[in-house]
């Protein structure tokens, strides 16, 4: 089945330099798992698999860029905010904190600041505080001149209150990739640069799949392909997962300021920043949602309507501040129906299985939690039927895409399926 000759290029990623060499197609030609995509998703699976105890499975971690980030986590300015009004997404977050902050730099525990801008914002603000307080969650409402105080660069000081997660903040995406990279290689994950293009099945089971640098047989696949991911899912159900573009910038750069400023978002106009450090980041969900294909890379074309979307937004940032676009980019990531990731298993595929349209803020949970459903270990019914990828069965895709752009405009609000 295959060709001994046939040369894989093996990249190792370190923490921070990246260097390849060739590898003969020999040492990678079967195994037990095939992961398809090698983004913070596909990393940190690959991670968790190889440190799960029960291992002693020889598992392959495939990308067509291992070198350079191709997809969304290479772009994503990394907002970790733990609560959601999903208990099974504040479930998630908190299980990826703590394991992203045992990354070295990978987590930055700067804090996030939610801002009501009127008597609605606020009523919000307070419910969502007393959620999240159950949830186990540090949150505190705080005045608006204690928020000003947190951020005076990007919080002005005519707004009505202010919700403060202290244990929030930042995810070095790029970092975390590299380091569940390095690790998992470390106990023996083979990094294989390739294109996969099918994935193939025999008897309703997966048999391995199909690379641009030959075939790697696999007793069980995993596609975490992230925007890219309905390209390798040709089966029978369907898989909603709808790419959108989004607009994000970065200011001029300054001098840092001796402490960052936590994240601020203003949820009810849908407007969130970043205190980079040496620069600020400013990004907004308010425009008409738009399905935007990939190519190449997870980076479209610039979109004529967000110089004013960014505009909007940065009305809400202090005048004094100054914020312009100094680089400004159209990033994509996935939406679905419900807001909420796909992941587990393919029930019409004997060992296929997904995990997608997965945040920053949820990659690190759900990788560990479908690392338990391939070993076979019972998960929480009510986590994974939120996110069995079958539950859009018999549903027509014009209908879910369409719910799932509706959901951009209201971004943290979800629908999960009760148990
Ligand atoms: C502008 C922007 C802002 C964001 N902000 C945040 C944020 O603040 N907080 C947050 O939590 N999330 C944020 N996100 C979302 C987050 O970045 C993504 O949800 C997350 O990175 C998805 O990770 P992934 O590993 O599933 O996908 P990706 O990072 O896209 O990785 C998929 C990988 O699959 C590979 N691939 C695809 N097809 C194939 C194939 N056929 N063969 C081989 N390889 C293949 C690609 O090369 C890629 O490396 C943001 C995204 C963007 C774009």
């Amino acid at each position: 089945m295959y060709s001994t000759q046939t040369p894989f290029s093996v990249c190792f990623r370190g923490l921070d330099t990246h260097y390849s060499q060739q590898h003969t197609m020999e040492s990678t030609q079967a195994c037990d798992i095939a992961i398809i995509g090698g983004g913070i998703v596909g990393s940190a699976l690959s991670y968790f698999i190889s440190q799960s105890t029960q291992n002693d499975k020889k598992v392959v971690l495939i990308d067509r860029s291992l070198s350079t980030l191709k997809g969304s986590t290479g772009h994503a300015p990394g907002f970790v905010g733990q609560f959601n009004e999903s208990e099974v997404l504040t479930r998630l977050a908190i299980e990826t904190v703590k394991e992203y902050t045992k990354v070295p730099g990978g987590f930055d525990v700067v804090g996030g600041l939610e801002i009501a801008t009127s008597c609605d914002g606020v009523d919000r603000l307070r419910s969502r505080c007393e959620m999240a307080k159950r949830a186990g969650l540090a949150a505190e409402l705080i005045s608006s001149e204690h928020a000003v105080s947190m951020a005076p660069d990007l919080v002005k000081d005519d707004n009505q209150i202010a919700l403060y997660f202290s244990g929030d903040g930042a995810a070095n995406a790029i970092r975390i990739t590299s380091f569940y990279q390095e690790q998992a290689q470390s106990q023996g994950v083979k990094l294989v640069e390739a294109d996969a293009t099918e994935i193939r099945q025999a008897n309703g089971c997966v048999e391995g799949v199909m690379t641009t640098s030959g075939f790697i047989q696999a007793k069980q696949v995993i596609i975490a392909t992230g925007v890219w991911a309905t390209e390798l899912c040709k089966f029978d159900i369907p898989i909603p997962i709808v790419p959108v573009a989004h607009p994000y910038m970065y200011g001029e750069i300054h001098t840092p300021r001796l402490r960052k400023a936590p994240w601020v978002r203003w949820p009810q106009h849908h407007v969130y920043a970043r205190d980079h450090g040496g620069f600020y980041g400013l990004g907004s969900y308010d425009h008409e949602p738009v399905l935007y294909q990939p190519k190449a890379t997870a980076i479209g074309d610039w979109i004529e309507n967000f110089d004013g979307t960014l505009s909007h937004a940065a009305q809400f940032i202090p005048e004094e501040t100054q914020i312009v676009p100094r680089e400004k980019f159209n990033g994509i990531f996935s939406m679905t129906p419900d807001n909420m990731p796909l992941v587990g298993n393919i029930p019409s595929v004997g060992g296929l299985y997904m995990a997608a349209a997965v945040w920053v803020t949820h990659a690190a949970g759900t990788a560990k939690l479908l690392t338990q459903m391939l070993e076979g270990q019972a998960v929480d019914e009510t986590i994974r039927r939120a996110l069995d990828p079958s539950r859009f069965q018999g549903r027509d895709m014009a209908t879910l895409t369409q719910e799932s752009l509706n959901g951009y405009n209201n971004i943290y609000k979800t629908e999960e399926q009760k148990a």
